[in-house]
């Protein structure tokens, strides 16, 4: 595998221009605060946090709100892919035929799309990163504890027949792009777990006629990917659960019941409040 950067983890956040296998020097770094103090510079702010969960969870949906909230760029490895294969590149091709089996582009192609988007972002000036759709396995955990250091990781979870029929649902508009759902979901509680209630979040009326289904978000293809992540991906939970730095959180329901609970698990209802009065 080429070389990986290795980002620094100073508030500065500059880059040190390290291969990954040095990187295990003695250089102390400034303590990490997990989520900005009220009133402070954003550009004080460290936010270096993952996202985990299944296919369909809404983790893309978190994590660019917060991001919004927190001023920091939301990176998408999903976006990244999708990135290479509109862009025609010498990657293109082979991706495409991945993706449409829903099955996992290979470490090194992810690793080399991030570090170049994580370098071109510092160069940029960004202030640390919300990370979305990866590490997904152990290995590309390794490796990202290589590149750089992650403060927090947020690990949403939803039940697996409220995600399959959340992914059957989805539908992005051909010319907008815009991306909806048109699954409701209404769980009665039974046997002590609660009731899930999810709106469908349906597209303003000149999208409608519009909208589309993307080629892997059919009930073959999501099943395969839940069942891939099931392999790969929960030893990942357990792996950053070891290091104290995993977050559960259990998505209550759509984002109107999920989203003020998530920020007060954060630590960040009073963040929001400030923000929104300042708007
Ligand atoms: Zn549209």
């Amino acid at each position: 595998m080429a070389a990986v950067t290795r980002l620094s983890t100073r508030a500065s956040f500059v880059s040190s221009i390290a291969n990954r296998y040095l990187s295990s020097d003695l250089t102390s770094h400034a303590p990490l605060r997990l989520v900005p103090t009220r009133g402070e510079d954003q550009k004080n702010t460290h936010v270096r946090w993952v996202f985990l969960g299944c296919p369909g969870v809404g983790k893309g949906t978190y994590a660019s709100r917060l991001s919004n909230l927190l001023g920091v760029p939301h990176i998408a490895t999903g976006d990244l892919v999708r990135e290479e294969l509109a862009s025609s590149g010498p990657l293109s091709s082979q991706l495409s035929e991945i993706v449409n089996k829903g099955q996992l582009v290979s470490d090194e192609i992810i690793i080399n799309l991030l570090s170049k988007r994580l370098l071109a972002g510092e160069a940029k000036g960004a202030l640390g990163f919300i990370l979305d759709g990866f590490p997904r396995t152990i290995k590309q955990a390794e490796i990202l504890e290589g590149v750089t250091d992650i403060d927090l990781v947020i690990n949403l979870r939803l039940q697996e027949d409220v995600l399959l029929e959340k992914c059957i649902g989805r539908r992005i508009c051909n010319q907008c792009g815009g991306n909806f759902n048109v699954a409701s979901i209404d769980i009665k509680a039974e046997n002590g777990s609660p009731g899930i209630v999810m709106a469908p979040l349906l597209p303003p009326v000149n999208c409608m006629s519009k909208l589309i289904t993307r080629s892997d978000d059919t009930e073959l293809v999501v099943k395969e990917r839940l069942r891939i992540y099931n392999e790969l991906s929960r030893p990942v939970e357990e792996f950053y659960r070891n290091r104290g730095k995993l977050l559960e959180f259990n998505l209550p329901g759509g984002i109107p019941e999920s989203w003020p609970k998530l920020l007060h698990a954060l630590n960040l209802d009073d963040y929001e409040d400030k923000h929104s009065a300042a708007a």
